[in-house]
């Protein structure tokens, strides 16, 4: 029988009368089978948009008898209800290659940190709780002690994100009060993170000193005035300024801030923990340095090299802390009991630095050998030439990894993966194959994202530590490709 509008035969078009009450469709028994699941409110509410639909169509278009018929009906509103409750939020296996991917969710937690929070959000817990003397306690102190062993810190406050951190710390130290900063530093972050813009909602004037290449000593000392209240560091994460280029470092600008009596402030985005050159990465500084350099405050992001949750750090000297921590804005950034968690949980494992390149992803995945990544992608070969054949051909190839996140912007890690290739029939170019194919791995019940690169899709190996996992899938896109 037609199943269309078009091949509708006269006689088996429907009517308005044809379509059920909602409570028919109520009624049927498959119906009532969803109604205990997934509850009344969402069911009926699906129904009547799905029989107001079909009303609309039957008035205005020609639709066949058999568009409303009960099991057609039901499957539709099986289908309705699903999509309606379907999360937004949803795992997906990143095999961009970059491994602190911001449009991914950046780090991914430490199981240690999933574990803390699960059990910390299961009841109530001491978030501002003092238990030892029955009253109201800080949530600061949650962390700030791990991160004043870490750093080397005389106190510790936490915020949102590092965005948050940077805004609180000018608006606090210099509200209505000069701020200066080197032309070469005036990043943007992406998204509206542009240093004037934050100078500006926090209250504070900016004075640019230097020019985008150059920025020496003397270029702060003559901007200096009773007016200044902070000098500002940005560390220039996301590009690299090459050539004929001086900045000054925090160790020069330290004795000079001390001399004036003006805070030096230090915004290190990233910023590591730990010396990443012990795992032959290159060099990214820490607030260790930072804070033995004479920064009166530093700031960094929780959920970039660090490796755990979306969180601002700010560590410092005991005074500007305090004057931080006390200004009424921090109300309104402060961190909520669920990144809290997990930072505490992430920042132990700190504690304990031989067990980083185990048990912190962003660690383990940024220090994984060539080799070891290689073995991955020897694994999935034929897995999935299986599934792409016979229209792509798939090779294991060496290509290079990104740190990401704005960090260390200029270094590759050499990696490898897999590259797939059309195999052209002469119908399609290779960029839209490529296209198809990259959205049909987007569309698997647990998404794959590559990257399109020299006319092939490359599956970078360096993030799965379960080849399973991206195994798992590959029935799917067979059937998909099919
Ligand atoms: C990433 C970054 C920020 C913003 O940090 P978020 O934690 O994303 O808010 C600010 N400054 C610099 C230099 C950065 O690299």
């Amino acid at each position: 029988m037609a199943a269309t509008g078009e091949s509708v035969v006269h006689g088996s078009k429907a009517r308005p009368q044809d379509l059920p009450s909602i409570d028919k469709l109520l009624r049927l028994p498959q119906v009532r089978a969803l109604v205990q699941t997934r509850g009344h409110t969402q069911v009926a509410t699906q129904a009547r948009v799905l029989l107001d639909g079909l009303r609309n169509r039957i008035l205005n278009e020609e639709i066949s008898l058999t568009a409303v018929q009960p099991d057609v009906l039901v499957s539709h509103l099986h289908a309705a209800v699903e999509a309606k409750l379907a999360s937004h939020m949803r795992r997906v296996i990143n095999l961009t290659g970059t491994v602190i991917h911001t449009n991914l969710g950046r780090s991914v937690l430490p199981q240690a940190a999933i574990r803390h929070l699960t059990t910390m959000m299961e009841g109530p817990n001491n978030l501002e709780y003092d238990l030892g003397s029955g009253g109201r306690g800080d949530r600061d102190t949650i962390v700030e002690g791990l991160l004043c062993d870490i750093t080397g810190a005389e106190a510790a406050t936490v915020v949102n994100n590092n965005a948050a951190a940077v805004l609180l710390s000018i608006a606090a130290l210099a509200g209505g009060r000069e701020v200066i900063v080197s032309r070469g530093e005036l990043v943007e972050i992406g998204g509206a993170f542009r240093m004037p813009d934050v100078m500006a909602s926090a209250g504070a004037t900016m004075i640019e000193v230097g020019t985008t290449n150059r920025t020496h000593l003397a270029d702060y000392q003559r901007a200096i005035n009773p007016h200044t209240a902070v000098l500002m560091k940005v560390h220039t994460s996301n590009y690299a300024v090459q050539g004929f280029t001086s900045s000054v470092a925090e160790a020069q600008l330290a004795p000079l801030a001390k001399e004036y009596g003006v805070a030096l402030v230090t915004d290190l985005g990233s910023g590591s923990l730990v010396d990443m050159t012990q795992f032959g990465l290159p060099h990214e500084p820490t607030p260790q340095e930072m804070l033995r350099d004479g920064c009166g405050v530093v700031t960094f992001s929780g959920d970039k090299l660090l490796g755990g949750p979306q969180a601002g750090l700010i560590v410092g000297d005991r005074d500007l802390i305090g004057r931080i921590r006390k200004f009424p804005m921090k109300r309104a950034l402060r961190l909520s009991k669920l990144p809290l968690a997990a930072l505490e949980a992430t920042l132990t494992l700190y504690l304990q630095p031989e067990l980083l390149t185990r048990d912190l992803p962003t660690l383990r995945w940024l220090t994984r050998q060539q080799e070891q990544v290689a073995q991955m992608a020897q694994a999935l070969l034929q897995p999935m030439q299986a599934a792409l054949a016979p229209r792509y051909s798939v090779s294991v190839q060496d290509m290079n990894s990104q740190i990401g996140s704005g960090s260390l912007p200029v270094d590759r890690l050499p990696s490898c993966g897999l590259a797939i290739r059309p195999v052209l029939d002469g119908k399609r170019g290779i960029g839209s194959a490529l296209d198809y194919l990259a959205a049909q791995f987007r569309a698997l019940p647990m998404p794959i994202i590559g990257r399109i690169a020299d006319d092939q899709l490359l599956l970078d190996c360096r993030c799965i530590d379960d080849v399973q996992e991206v195994q798992s899938q590959l029935d799917v896109l067979r059937q998909q490709l099919a």
